[in-house]
């Protein structure tokens, strides 16, 4: 019995220029966590989720006054 030896491997990550993130303005590549937004504007993740937070704070009514 042969063993076949895997003379090629295939690269996991191929890291590529996304774009430029819509709220840091900058590049975003590929091996980051992104989202794509319609339209194709791309942005990270870790921004998108600071920018709904910040939303989340100004619409949310203050309880105490
Ligand atoms: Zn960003």
């Amino acid at each position: 019995m042969l063993r076949r030896k895997k003379t090629w491997n295939r690269k996991k990550n191929i890291i590529r220029n996304v774009g430029l993130c819509k709220y840091c303005n900058q590049m975003i590549v590929s091996d980051e966590s992104f989202v794509m937004f319609m339209g194709g504007i791309p942005a990270h993740y870790a921004c998108m989720k600071k920018d709904d937070e910040e939303r989340q704070l100004e619409i949310e009514p203050k309880k105490e006054t």
